[in-house]
């Protein structure tokens, strides 16, 4: 079916950098577009894998780069729009399409002509009959990876077996997800005596009554859950009872037997893993997840995360004693043990005695368009030589959205300097999700003659009409880890689009966003942008001090319970199908000796999510892959460390950084960049050092 020709997408967009025309799209062009991009894709691929020609470089891997455009054009531009302003109307495409595609996907990976022409072609370099640049011989390499471990070379019964296996576990993980979502609402506290809402800040609580009303227990408090396992509301409520009500509940999400009871479906997911990950010839799904990722293997995982858990685990003992002292002594009794549900409250009565820190008085010299201009982007020209203009000419998906064009050094504004697009959509909304990402618009591509447009989206409280948007000092560094990423995809230069800026493993790609936030602290930066908004004042000198100081602090308790969860996501993943428990009863005890296998088992400090609720796990893509996080973390700050031994914010760091790094996006094993720019492998102790937990280590 050919798509109509007045469909936006029908044609790559005629605007600067091919922005897609989305003052022309209609929710009602995504679907026909993606189908019909689909259908167009296969035939493409069907010619490519009909060929009775012998396989080439150009008549095969750049043939392949070159299929699939439509498709491309209309899946970015949808799920950027399903992220950031979903509707109905949208979510009910992407429940249709979303199987289509998957099923689209699984056809050419699964596609055996086209496998045996890619491997006739590594043969043929592998005898030094053709000749690969380097970009293409890793392209080669991770086609066929993907092929194979999607199942290529499978007999039909046990492709027919995958598939079954596919299908039901993408079915266990959106149960998952149903059950926690429907379990949360129904796992909330609720409080009739306002006595017990002691200390909680009076939005707090007008939240809290709002959401009992929409409970159906008007007049009453409703203390909602959030997904990890230590809540937000812990650091206000006074009264230690309330507190001990409300982590009993987070902990005990997903156990209750009820319809809510998510252990039967974890444990099913865990088996059915491990059996698939056994068809495709890995010991467990530990092992194929991580031959995917820099990692390479499971036990490079398992042998990381040891190594991090003594010191994460040494350092949360000492913040547990100093927490301890803080607790009232009871008569006669002495001071009680610290429990989880106190940690947080008596954390924060600490912080504002030790380091005079107030979160609020901070935020006057906060705010978003300076922090933008003089800081993030500002870091971006001192680095790379970067400027940016703001294109009203250019619209978004949304009008919240602001088009700016990025120059690159020299000659600013001048044509044929101009490196790609960045989007900005700032505020939240009822119709997008939570947290902040970056998405991409339009890949950079040699071969395509692209250059990339990427958006940044982030989730600020839109103040009062006129009023200044004064940022949290979480959301300053929101704003430079997610332009990290922008820069990741902006400063891409490779020839294939599938090589473009971000397209890295998972355990790779939170690497340069994370080191872009070391500019958020860079003494210069901080004085450019951290400026009173009223007055011009600039953040005087103790505050900026009190935020140093305070910043190591509760780093053992974050580390030790994210090394726990990672342990634990591993623990579940590197079982064979026999070795997951088979009854619900045995969840909790797995978990527990996990834990203590691990030596992360300490009662005040438990893993930021258990297994009933460990979402990211169980719920989609993060299965044995939670470690990803800390991976890139030492990349980061053994990154931090180089820049900072070679005089930090400077023209030639920048450029190093970008050429070696960035600019090579997944065009070579993404390993080999970072030592291309480091001049040895990783190290860990950099992490160490940063996260306070140096000392414990170097012995
Ligand atoms: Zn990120």
């Amino acid at each position: 079916m050919a798509l109509a020709p007045d469909n936006p997408f029908a044609h790559v967009s005629t605007l600067p950098y091919e922005l897609p025309d989305f003052a022309a799209i209609r929710p009602d062009h995504y679907e026909p577009a993606i189908r019909a991009g689909m259908a167009e894709h296969r035939a493409e691929v069907e010619t490519i894998a009909g060929d009775p020609e012998p396989p080439t470089v150009a008549n095969t891997l750049v043939a392949l780069e070159r299929s699939g455009q439509l498709l491309q054009r209309a899946l970015l531009a949808f799920h950027n729009q399903l992220s950031a302003d979903a509707t109905p109307v949208l979510e009910a495409v992407q429940e249709r399409v979303a199987p289509l595609h998957a099923a689209h996907r699984d056809a050419i990976l699964l596609d055996r002509r086209l496998w045996e022409r890619l491997r006739a072609l590594q043969h043929a370099a592998d005898r030094g009959e053709v000749v690969l640049e380097p970009d293409a011989a890793w392209l080669l390499h991770t086609r066929l990876t993907d092929h194979r471990r999607a199942g290529v070379e499978l007999s039909d019964d046990q492709q027919a077996t995958l598939r079954g296996l596919n299908v039901r576990l993408t079915e266990l993980e959106a149960e998952f997800g149903r059950k926690l979502l429907a379990g949360e609402k129904a796992a909330g506290v609720l409080v009739t005596d306002p006595a017990e809402l002691a200390g909680l800040p009076a939005d707090s609580v007008s939240a809290a009554a709002a959401a009992a009303t929409e409970a159906g227990h008007d007049g009453a408090w409703l203390l909602t859950l959030q997904l990890p396992t230590s809540q937000r509301v812990l650091a206000a409520l006074q009264r230690a009872d309330v507190r001990e009500r409300v982590q009993r509940a987070s902990e005990s999400r997903g156990t209750h037997g009820d319809e809510h009871d998510t252990r039967a479906t974890l444990l099913e997911t865990a088996r059915l893993r491990a059996v698939r990950a056994q068809l495709l010839g890995y010991p467990h799904h530990a092992a194929y997840v991580a031959e995917d990722s820099t990692a390479r293997t499971a036990d490079a995982v398992q042998a990381m995360l040891s190594r991090l858990a003594p010191a994460a685990v040494a350092n949360a003992r000492t913040e547990a004693a100093e927490l301890a002292a803080l607790l009232p002594a009871r008569a006669g009794s002495g001071p009680r043990d610290l429990r989880s549900a106190d940690w947080r409250y008596l954390s924060e009565v600490l912080r504002a005695e030790r380091y005079a820190l107030d979160e609020a008085a901070l935020r006057p010299y906060l705010e978003l368009e300076k922090v933008v201009r003089d800081g993030v982007l500002e870091a971006a020209r001192r680095l790379y030589g970067l400027s940016f203009v703001e294109r009203h000419d250019l619209v978004g998906y949304h009008d919240d959205v602001r088009v700016f064009e990025v120059f690159d050094a020299d000659e600013p504004g001048e044509p044929g300097s101009g490196l790609g697009l960045f989007l900005a959509d700032w505020y939240t909304r009822p119709s997008k999700r939570g947290g902040a990402w970056m998405n991409n618009l339009v890949d950079q591509s040699g071969l395509l003659g692209r250059r990339a447009v990427v958006v940044n989206n982030l989730n600020i409280t839109r103040p009062a009409t006129g009023a200044p948007t004064l940022l949290s000092w979480d959301e300053v560094i929101t704003l430079f880890h997610e332009f990290g990423h922008a820069l990741h995809g902006l400063l891409s230069d490779v020839r294939y689009p599938s090589q473009s800026g971000t397209e890295v493993p998972r355990d790779f790609v939170e690497f340069p966003s994370q080191v872009n936030e070391m500019w958020a602290w860079d003494p210069e930066i901080l004085r450019s942008y951290a400026v009173h908004h009223a007055t011009g004042e600039p953040l005087p000198q103790d505050r900026v001090d009190a935020l140093l100081a305070a910043r190591r602090w509760g780093e053992g308790f974050s580390m030790t319970e994210y090394l726990a969860a990672s342990l634990l996501d591993q623990a579940w993943h590197r079982l064979t199908p026999d070795e997951v428990p088979t009854s619900a009863d045995d969840v909790a005890g797995f978990e527990q000796a996990a834990l203590a296998a691990a030596g992360v088992d300490l009662p005040a400090v438990p893993p930021r999510y258990r297994s009933t609720y460990f979402n990211h796990v169980f719920g989609g893509g993060y299965a044995a892959g939670y470690y990803s996080y800390v991976w890139s973390q030492v990349l980061d700050a053994d990154t931090v460390e180089w820049f900072t031994e070679n005089g930090g914010l400077t023209r030639a760091n920048g450029e190093t950084f970008r050429r070696r790094l960035l600019a090579r996006g997944g065009s070579q094993d993404p390993l080999a960049s970072f030592r291309d720019l480091r001049g040895r492998d990783a190290r860990i102790e950099p992490l160490l050092v940063r996260r306070g937990l140096g000392t414990t280590v170097t012995r």
